[in-house]
């Protein structure tokens, strides 16, 4: 039996098989004796990579039709690029390195010298050159992808997770999260609290003692992870799983029920999203809305921006499912911790400080306007809000509001149905709390994201595991902050929510209550907590 201690970031406890997820991005340099014996290696791992793109190509010509399916092909021709094999044979003979090294190092500066190109479609190259180089270096490595398809639903154990790799996994079969790095407040965290799953970060696994396979228990109330456990361990994790589907059972019953106080006081109950997929958890929740879309996931995990009906589909699904409940749309917050390779953002010191959110989008309109049009449409069809992220300034607002004004311009100018929504800001950097008396006049409501919240105003990186215990949601200037958003709001007339995860600590809820706050937005699977504990409460 193998325990390791690590930081909980869902509470939940599941038994089931191990898959362990090796990384290839810490390739190792290693001096070799045999130049072209490595270029042999090198040519099968190139010829195992072909097959496995006509194998995906045929699939997805199956599934999403030919034209979506060309980029497989498109791959399957760039594994034969003269300068690119050129590069990485040039690497392995005079440098005497192995070739998963090159592949990696070519790759990389391929990449950078596409993301360098004036030319958008070039510049879109340097994703499918990254692509195909991971691709290379796994089969040169024998880390293969995980097939989500044909894996049980299983406990997953890395390194690290991004994001876009978190968004990518297939959630039916992913009973937990056990990973050896990551912080309490990045989006990996989020996303698992999101999708209910048990998930530990920051926990020392030894990945080579681990095999795929294995039985493991993880247990987020305990914040361990046991593998091989014993029977009698086995046993008692089965007990306290059955205890836990008792108390999911009777939480039920609070379906369709008001969240309200035993006084009388209500607060409304929404629910953050992150894909079209999380609507299953909004139902099954009961939310009464949803107060957070992070749209940005739909552009996470693909290789080119989605166009304007994919997204509008998106949108439109929503609204619709929600049957005239509110769906609260953020738009887009890529950069920081949200990387995606065909945005060819530049590399920063400090990237939460840095080229993110609402700057890339009032930067580079053009994506903005794309975003804008899907939304204002979807907006004609149900109770769709667009609320706008990283607000510093007034100015920042009215020059949305210009953009806003030349989008329905548009879409009248073409005669396509569309409603203004309701607008409204994230209160989440320090400057936005300090004039949010100016800023309640220009907008509907406020939505305050204490995980930036507290990032920005202690100073303290949210991505840092070596910050977690720094990191105080609960520190009197944050706890100020909101009493001050929230009453510059009610004088405007607005109403307020907080969307940060702070929303869902249960601590706070009869405070946050007490300071006239409108709505909190959680993850689906804290509604019916929340409700139990408000419809206990006495203000
Ligand atoms: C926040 O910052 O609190 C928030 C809700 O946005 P995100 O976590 O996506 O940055
Ligand atoms: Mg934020």
């Amino acid at each position: 039996m193998k325990v390791y201690k690590g930081k909980p970031v869902y509470k939940g406890i599941v038994l089931g098989p191990a898959v362990v997820l090796s990384k290839n991005d810490q390739v190792k340099r290693h001096r070799v004796e045999d130049a072209e014996s490595e270029i042999r290696r090198l040519g099968e791992a190139s010829e195992k990579a072909k097959e496995q793109l006509q194998g995906l190509y045929e699939k997805a010509v199956k599934e999403v039709g030919e034209a979506s399916a060309a980029i497989f092909e498109v791959h399957q021709m760039m594994l034969d690029d003269e300068d690119y094999l050129d590069a990485i044979h040039n690497m392995i003979r005079t440098e005497l390195v192995n070739a998963e090294y090159a592949v990696a190092v070519t790759g990389d500066n391929f990449a950078q010298m596409f993301a360098n190109m004036e030319d958008d479609y070039m510049k879109a190259r340097a994703a499918d050159i990254t692509d195909i180089s991971n691709r290379i270096v796994k089969n040169l490595t024998g880390c293969e992808e995980v097939d989500f398809s044909s894996m049980e639903p299983s406990i997953i154990v890395a390194d690290d997770l991004s994001p876009s790799e978190t968004v990518q996994m297939d959630k039916e079969k992913i009973l937990a999260f056990v990973t050896v790095h990551g912080s309490t407040n990045s989006h990996t965290a989020i996303l698992a609290r999101m999708m209910n799953i048990p998930a530990l970060i920051g926990t020392p696994v030894n990945l080579e003692e681990i095999r795929t396979g294995m039985t493991a228990i993880v247990d987020g109330f305990r914040g361990e992870v046991i593998f091989e456990p014993s029977e009698e361990v086995s046993n008692e994790a089965a007990a306290k799983i059955r205890e836990e589907k008792e108390k999911m059972y009777l939480l039920q019953e609070l379906k369709g029920k008001e969240n309200i106080t035993l006084d009388g006081r209500k607060i409304n109950l929404y629910a953050n999203i992150g894909s079209v997929g999380d609507m299953a958890y909004v139902l099954e929740n009961d939310a009464g809305g949803i107060g957070l879309f992070r749209s940005e996931f739909l552009y996470l995990g693909r290789n080119d921006f989605p166009t304007e009906e994919e997204q509008f589909q998106a949108y439109k699904q929503v609204v619709q499912t929600m049957a005239g409940k509110k769906v609260i749309i953020r738009t887009l917050d890529i950069g920081a911790d949200k990387q995606v390779d065909y945005f060819n953002l530049e590399k920063e010191n400090n990237p939460a400080m840095g080229y993110r959110a609402i700057r890339i989008c009032l930067k580079q309109p053009e994506i903005f306007r794309t975003q804008l049009r899907a939304l204002l449409r979807a907006a004609a069809l149900g109770n769709l809000s667009v609320m706008y992220p990283m607000i510093t300034s007034a100015e920042e607002v009215k020059q949305i509001y210009d953009i806003v004004k030349s989008v329905q311009d548009e879409l009248e100018r073409d005669q396509i149905p569309y409603r203004l929504p309701e607008q409204g800001i994230m209160i989440e950097t320090p400057a936005a709390v300090m004039i949010s008396d100016e800023l309640a006049e220009l907008v509907d409501f406020f939505s305050i994201g204490t995980n930036d919240l507290t990032q920005y105003t202690l100073a303290v990186d949210r991505q840092n595991e070596r910050l977690d215990d720094f990191y105080n949601p609960h520190h009197k200037a944050i706890l100020k902050m909101i009493q001050m958003v929230v009453d510059n709001a009610h004088k405007q007339g607005k109403w307020v929510g907080i969307c940060g995860e702070l929303g869902a600590d249960m601590e706070l809820t009869e405070k946050f209550i007490r300071m006239g706050v409108d709505e909190l937005s959680v993850a689906p699977s804290m509604i019916l907590k929340l409700r139990k504990a408000i419809r206990e409460m006495c203000i």
